[in-house]
C-alpha cells in the first residue's frame, strides 16, 4: 500500500509555473481542480487547442492522492500509487499544452462575460469558459488515530481498498446508501463485516437495508461511536462506545484490519454556489448526459457533480465531456 499524502507531491523540487504576473490575463479555457477529471479536461480540452490553464488546488491530485494503490484504472495492469497516476495525467496533460499552475481558485464571477476567476485573493483572469473539477472530500471523524492509520487500515472508498482485506475483518462507519454499499461490496471478498452504525436504525433506502440484513457476513453494530482506532504498525482493533451519553454506556473493542469511513462527502463547490445550482448537499446540478451547468460556457465534471459513482474513471470519462462540451461551447461562440 502507498503511504503518500498530497503534500509529498506539494513539495517535489518541480518547475515553478507561477504564470502571468499582469493583473488580468484572458484565456479561453481555465479548468479548476486536478484530479482525474481535471486533468482529462485538460488533456482534451488542449488537444482541441483551447490553450487551458488548470489550476491544481488546495489538494493536487485530488483524493487519489491519499488512497492506497489503484488497481482498477483501466490501463494500468500492474496497478499503480494514486500520486504516480497524478503525475502522469499532469505530464499528458501538459504534452499537449495544458499551463499547469500551483495554486487555489478562491472566487469567480460568472454573472459577466468573460467570466471572471481570481486565483490566490490576487490573481484576475478573464475566461471564456470554466471546467469545474474540484471534486469532493470524504468526511472523516476527525480522530487522532484516524489519521495515523490513512493508507494502513483507514480508508474512504471500498471499491478503491477493499481488495487489500480480502478474507479479514473490517468495518465501515455510517447508516446511510453509501455505508451499505460499501459494506455489501466489501461483504463479497472480507471475512466478516462491521457496521458500525451510531443511531438505532440505518438511514439507507429500504432495499440497501434489506440487502444487507439478507448478508450473512453482515453484522450491523447499532448505538456505537467509534473512540479510538489501534493498531502496532497497521490497524488491528477500533474500541467502540456503546449507547454513547446513556446511563448504560460501554465500551467494546472489535478486532478489524479495515476501517471504511461512508459518513458522507463534502463537494467542493462553496464558491459557486452563489451562480450555480446545487442539491441540498451541495454537488452542482448539471444536465443530465451532459456536463452543462445551468450558465452556458461553465461545465462541471467529477465528483463535484457526482454523488453516485465517484470512481476515477468515471471522474476521467465526465472530465472528456466537459472538455468536449466546452470545445462546442467555444465554437458556437465564434
Ligand atoms: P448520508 O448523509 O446519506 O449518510 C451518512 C451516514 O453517516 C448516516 O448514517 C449518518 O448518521 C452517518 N454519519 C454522519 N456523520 C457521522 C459521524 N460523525 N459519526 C458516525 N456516523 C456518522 O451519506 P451517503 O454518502 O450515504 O449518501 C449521500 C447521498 O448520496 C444520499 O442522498 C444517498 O441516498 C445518495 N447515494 C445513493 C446511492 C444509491 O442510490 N445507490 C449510493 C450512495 C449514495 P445519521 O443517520 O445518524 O445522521
Amino acid at each position: 500500500m502507498n503511504l503518500f499524502r498530497s503534500m509529498d507531491i506539494q513539495s517535489e523540487p518541480k518547475k515553478e509555473n507561477t504564470g502571468n504576473q499582469s493583473p488580468s490575463e484572458h484565456v479561453k479555457c481555465i479548468i479548476i481542480g486536478s484530479g482525474p477529471a481535471g486533468y482529462t479536461a485538460a488533456i482534451y480540452a488542449a488537444r482541441a487547442n483551447l490553450k487551458p490553464v488548470l489550476y491544481k488546488g488546495i489538494q493536487p491530485g485530488g483524493q487519489l492522492t491519499t488512497t492506497t494503490e489503484v488497481e482498477n484504472f483501466p490501463g494500468y495492469t500492474e496497478g499503480v500509487s494514486g500520486p504516480k497516476m497524478m503525475e502522469d495525467l499532469e505530464k499528458q496533460a501538459e504534452r499537449f499544452g495544458t499551463e499547469v499552475r500551483w495554486g487555489i481558485v478562491t472566487d469567480v464571477d460568472f454573472s459577466k462575460r468573460p467570466f471572471i476567476v481570481i486565483a490566490d485573493d490576487e490573481r484576475t483572469l478573464e475566461s471564456d469558459s470554466v471546467i469545474i473539477a474540484t471534486g469532493a472530500t470524504a468526511r472523516y471523524l476527525g480522530l487522532e488515530s484516524e489519521e495515523k492509520f490513512k493508507g494502513s487500515g483507514v480508508s474512504a472508498c471500498a471499491t478503491c481498498d477493499g481488495f487489500f482485506y480480502r478474507g479479514k475483518d473490517v468495518a465501515v462507519v455510517g447508516g446511510g446508501d453509501s455505508a451499505c454499499e460499501e459494506a455489501l461490496y466489501l461483504a463479497g471478498m472480507c471475512r466478516k463485516v462491521y457496521m458500525i452504525v451510531r443511531k438505532d436504525h440505518l438511514r439507507a433506502s429500504s432495499i440497501l437495508q434489506k440487502r444487507v440484513s439478507e448478508t450473512p457476513n453482515i453484522e450491523i453494530l447499532f448505538e456505537r461511536n467509534t473512540k479510538e482506532l489501534r493498531g502496532d504498525k497497521v490497524l488491528e482493533e477500533a474500541v467502540l462506545v456503546k449507547r454513547m451519553g446513556q446511563p448504560d454506556e460501554s465500551e467494546e473493542v472489535i478486532k478489524i484490519e479495515g476501517f471504511f469511513l461512508a459518513i458522507g462527502h463534502i463537494p467542493n463547490s462553496d464558491i459557486f454556489k452563489k451562480y450555480l445550482e446545487t442539491d441540498d448537499i451541495g454537488y452542482i446540478k448539471t444536465t443530465p448526459g451532459t456536463t452543462k451547468t445551468k450558465i452556458p460556457g461553465i461545465f462541471a465534471c467529477g465528483d463535484v457533480q457526482d454523488k453516485v459513482y465517484r470512481q476515477a474513471v468515471t471522474a476521467a470519462g465526465s472530465g472528456c465531456q466537459a472538455a468536449i462540451d466546452a470545445e462546442r461551447y467555444l465554437s458556437r461562440q465564434l
